[in-house]
């Protein structure tokens, strides 16, 4: 709940912004989203979206909402799950050189090949000490605190969000698929960031008496009722242990959305040279 307060006040901010840069210099960034039809078939005239990829549709249609809510112009490509990495390249130079567009995105996972996805060189910049990271991950640049444990190491949240914390001198356990009793480790975090897409994982007993808690699993799980979302914690038990946590679904995705926007303004302003 704190999270998505936060997360709306940055959007607010970035609509103020947008509008100040329309009005003083005729600038509406735009943002690009290239995406992917996984498993398409199709039923007469409609197209039927099928198979564990659903998610990637909907994040799609968050992030071009959210772009319309604050002003920002979006575009987007839907190719087919057999694109050849030609194909991608191709919409990727053309939006590279198309003025009005300030931000590219292209939806993870990809069918095939990674592009680009997190460049080697931003990823450097970012592990480096001593230098100013360019434009940071949207998701660990939506949850960075003073003190944590952190579950998952992957190049998209696990890493960046550990890196980003020891940048801010926090001193920082990484949890991982290979390691042992990771509970011993969780119950001395006062700050636990979890992003292991592992549903229910983190059990309250897991967790230090007030500690704060960031889920950013994001995990489809099918009960009695049907298909809904869980995070990587136990929500329920992890209420009564620790001092504030971000719900799922409602936490860290809107965060990430309002991270995701932030940079776009922040690529148009650098660009245009707008103070
Ligand atoms: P990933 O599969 O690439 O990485 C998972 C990481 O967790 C790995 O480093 C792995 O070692 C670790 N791990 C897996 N099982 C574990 C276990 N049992 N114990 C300890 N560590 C374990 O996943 P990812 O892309 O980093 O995403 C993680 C989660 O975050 C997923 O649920 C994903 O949907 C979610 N996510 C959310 C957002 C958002 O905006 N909220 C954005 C990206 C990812």
């Amino acid at each position: 709940l704190h999270l998505y307060v936060a997360g709306k006040s940055i959007i607010d901010e970035i609509k103020i912004e947008v509008a100040r840069m329309d009005a003083s210099i005729y600038v509406v960034p735009g943002l690009a989203v290239i995406f992917f039809f996984f498993n398409v078939r199709l039923a007469g005239l409609a197209v039927i979206l099928v198979g564990d990829r659903e998610d990637s549709a909907s994040y799609v249609r968050n992030k071009k909402n959210a772009c319309e809510s604050v002003g920002i112009k979006s575009v987007d490509v839907c190719l087919p799950e057999d694109s050849s990495e030609e194909e991608v390249l191709k919409y990727v130079l053309s939006f590279n050189n198309d003025p009005s567009i300030y931000g590219i995105l292209v939806q993870l996972p990809l069918p095939s090949k990674d592009v680009d996805g997190f460049h080697p060189f931003k990823m450097g910049l970012l592990a480096k000490r001593g230098c100013e990271p360019d434009f940071v991950p949207c998701t660990p640049k939506g949850c960075i605190e003073k003190r944590a444990v952190v579950i998952g190491r992957s190049n998209i949240v696990g890493m960046p969000v550990s890196l980003l914390l020891q940048n801010e001198d926090a001193t920082v356990t990484t949890i991982h698929s290979k390691t042992k009793n990771p509970e011993e480790i969780t119950r001395e975090a006062d700050i636990l960031i979890a992003a292991a897409g592992r549903p229910n994982m983190v059990r309250g007993s897991w967790i230090k008496p007030g500690a704060v808690v960031i889920d950013v699993g994001i995990n489809h799980v099918q009960d009695p009722n049907g298909s809904r979302l869980v995070g990587d914690v136990c929500h329920e038990e992890a209420c009564k242990v620790a001092s504030a946590i971000t719900p799922v679904p409602g936490g860290v995705g809107p965060m990430t959305i309002a991270m995701l926007l932030s940079n776009t303004l922040t690529s148009a302003k650098r660009i245009q040279e707008f103070q």
